[in-house]
């Protein structure tokens, strides 16, 4: 792993298992945020730790393309500047949905579930996974069915929507999302450009490649970003700012 964007975690977040530092690498970005709370581990385990954080950080509710949302009250305010730069343009910064902003651990659970249940029915009607095994994979808590749905997608047995990838290309595993810490938020003009430009330039960056309507406030600007242990890639002519670490 890349000693910098390590030594920018907050302290207590360590990447201990494999499933973690592959969470981290994907969705880590947001670990190293400046000017905002970011939670004390990579994963929050259930609807009690995430409460307990979304208690401790300053929120802002205000309305961002005509709808209420709330964020981090940093993340708000620099979304409200964006918005205002691009209307003086003849453009718009809107939610794709009402859950664009923030959400709660029982709607990652939910999502997470929309993915899992169908799949388990498909592998299982398909005999590469016995009842017991599914009827077990079931009965676990979202925490716990993460490393063994992983494990299962080394073997070609994969999650996502369309069975042919990895869950997490298609949805957070419950308590990893970073829309939990009110930082992240999902916008209908992701494929303009212009609209990508001033938000970055407002310290709002995309940073999971699998995920274009998704976008992470970061609170420095794109130059600081290297400095704080992330590294850029293009990819379909967009910038994705991703943590530099090995998995
Ligand atoms: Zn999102």
């Amino acid at each position: 792993m890349s000693d910098l964007f390590i030594s920018n975690l907050p302290p207590g977040v360590t990447a201990a298992t494999p499933v973690e530092k592959r969470l981290l690498a994907e969705y880590g970005a947001m670990f190293v945020a400046q000017g905002v709370t970011v939670p004390n581990n990579i994963v929050f385990r259930d609807e009690e730790e995430v409460s307990e954080f979304q208690a401790r950080i300053h929120i802002s509710h205000d309305k961002i393309g005509g709808a209420d949302m709330e964020l981090q009250s940093a993340a708000m305010d620099a979304l409200l500047k964006a918005e205002i730069v691009a209307e003086q343009k003849g453009l718009s910064i809107s939610p794709r949905d009402s859950d664009s902003a923030r959400r709660s651990y029982r709607d990652t659970v939910e999502l997470w579930a929309s993915r899992v249940e169908p799949a388990l029915d498909h592998w299982e009607s398909e005999q590469r996974l016995d009842r017991k095994d599914a009827e077990r994979i079931r009965s676990l808590s979202p925490y716990e069915q993460v490393p063994v749905i992983l494990q299962l997608e080394e073997d070609g047995i994969y999650f996502a929507k369309d069975l042919s990838k990895s869950i997490i290309y298609s949805v957070a595993p419950p308590g990893a999302s970073q829309h939990l810490s009110l930082l992240a938020f999902d916008i209908k003009e992701h494929a303009n450009e212009n609209v990508r430009a001033i938000l970055a330039r407002h310290f709002w960056f995309q940073t999971v490649v699998s995920d274009l309507p998704h976008f992470t406030y970061l609170g420095v600007e794109e130059n600081e970003l290297p400095n704080l242990g992330l590294k850029n890639i293009e990819n379909g002519g967009r910038t994705f700012w991703i943590p530099d670490i090995q998995i």
